[in-house]
């Protein structure tokens, strides 16, 4: 049979060869690794997030081999913000996953999916007394400390417990990642770590400061990072720093490289772990550090979709292109809303790509001018009851969801090879209120 990818636009065909885990089958539609996603719509409804636990894993060792492949130890800490959900923090951690965490809610999440805290970092700008608390309890394996107010809360907690807090200082390099602004975090003017001009100084406080072990340095400069040339630029200034700290008789053990690694949403270069690995190899490998690193979007990223099915062919006048209502929304992917994020889109049934092909917008049902989902998009003429899968999904996706609009929380599938199984289910209408209290002392109507 043959496969009608043949007679795609070449907008699609870009699209696919910068998504080689989807195929377009004839007879069954769009398939997600081994995952046919028109069953799965046809059996979960939408919208439905589909994380595939094959492509997930298969990332991990992808990254996983890359340093092993340079001789590197580099500790791969899951930035689990970009999807703590427990299946998946479950499925990294038996791959050997630490993690990088940014609250004490997912401490206690890391922990109860299993991640031992010798494998834990704390990274965030604004950790509370409570979460720090709970750190030094715990003994994770460090604290990323961004500045020199949290270095000496941190000491004065510590000393309270009689314990000790392994450290590292992140540092703002002032590098310029080249990424959208809303995901940078490395310049000067962006409100993380410590200021490199003052790392020194701040480094050697830390060695003085009881109950507190300094390990070393942390810098995460930002996210969706394609090339590996602002990583280069952080970690010369980082080996300088840590040459200077050395030099000075501070002991530094460990650099903590951050994430940030880019994926392919578009035509972008995915980031490349080999690439990185290489540069690690180059310029970090004759410090002899121990190295880690903190990526997210790169992992789950690509792993998951979002399933949403056409509610509506709305054209409004001849000279704007038809706008497509489908039944996902901001309120369960906010990347295009909140950072003008492109998404690829592409049909699910198999019928759908024989239709003539015209300039779409794919748009969700919320009532707010920035629910798009795409804008003058090449895609066969979509009706109402068609499935489409939004991709790249799988970070910053479902984490992000709000019930805005009344709008329960989509189910959330897992699939590997062809099974599949509900790791959330869609939450009710009714779940929306059950936690809301009306104050019995609410002036009443006599
Ligand atoms: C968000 C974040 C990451 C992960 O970023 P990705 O772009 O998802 O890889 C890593 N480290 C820190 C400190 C972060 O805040």
């Amino acid at each position: 049979m043959s496969s009608p990818i043949q007679s795609l636009p070449p907008s699609l065909q870009t699209l696919l060869q910068h998504h080689p885990d989807f195929t377009i089958n004839a007879k069954e539609g769009l398939y997600f690794g081994q995952t046919s996603l028109k069953a799965i719509a046809q059996e979960y409804g939408s919208p439905t997030w589909v994380m595939n636990a094959d492509i997930l894993k298969s990332r991990y060792q992808k990254l996983d081999q890359a340093f092993k492949a340079e001789q590197l130890d580099v500790s791969i800490h899951y930035a689990m913000k970009a999807n703590g959900h427990l299946a998946i923090l479950d499925l990294l951690a038996r791959e050997g996953a630490g993690a990088d965490i940014v609250s004490g809610g997912e401490l206690k999440r890391a922990l109860k999916a299993g991640i031992h805290p010798s494998k834990i970092c704390f990274s965030g700008v604004g950790k509370t007394e409570d979460e720090l608390r709970l750190a030094i309890e715990t003994q994770i394996a460090q604290i990323n400390v961004e500045s020199r107010e949290e270095l000496h809360l941190l000491s004065k907690i510590a000393q309270s417990m009689g314990k000790n807090a392994a450290i590292c200082l992140r540092i703002n390099p002032d590098v310029d990642a080249k990424t959208h602004h809303k995901i940078t975090t490395g310049l000067a003017e962006n409100k993380f770590g410590i200021a490199y001009k003052q790392a020194i100084e701040v480094y050697k406080e830390a060695y003085e400061l009881p109950n507190i072990t300094p390990l070393g340095f942390d810098v995460h400069i930002g996210s969706q990072i394609s090339s590996t040339d602002p990583y280069r630029q952080a970690f010369v200034k980082m080996v300088d720093l840590i040459n200077e700290a050395r030099n000075q008789g501070l002991e530094v053990s460990t650099l903590d490289c951050g994430g940030g690694f880019g994926i392919s949403y578009h035509d972008e270069q995915e980031a490349s772990p080999s690439a990185i690995a290489a540069l690690m190899k180059e310029v970090l490998a004759p410090l002899d550090l121990k190295l880690g690193i903190e990526p997210g979007r790169w992992l789950v990223g690509p792993s998951g979709v979002l399933i949403g099915k056409v509610v509506m062919h709305k054209s409004n006048g001849s000279d704007v292109a038809p706008f497509i209502i489908i039944d996902a929304a901001m309120n369960d992917l906010v990347r295009p809303a909140m950072y003008d994020a492109w998404h690829g889109i592409l049909p699910i049934n198999p019928e759908i790509y024989r239709r003539p092909y015209q300039s779409l917008n794919i748009d969700g049902p919320v009532c707010e001018s920035s629910d798009i989902f795409a804008r003058d998009r090449l895609l066969p003429n979509l009706q109402p009851g068609d499935f489409v899968a939004i991709l790249d999904a799988g970070a910053y996706g479902s984490v992000m969801s709000s019930t805005y609009n009344a709008r329960p929380m989509a189910a959330q599938i897992m699939t590997s090879g062809n099974q599949s199984a509900i790791i959330q289910p869609r939450q009710t209408i009714e779940d929306l209120w059950k936690d809301e209290i009306i104050p019995s002392w609410y002036p009443k109507n006599s």
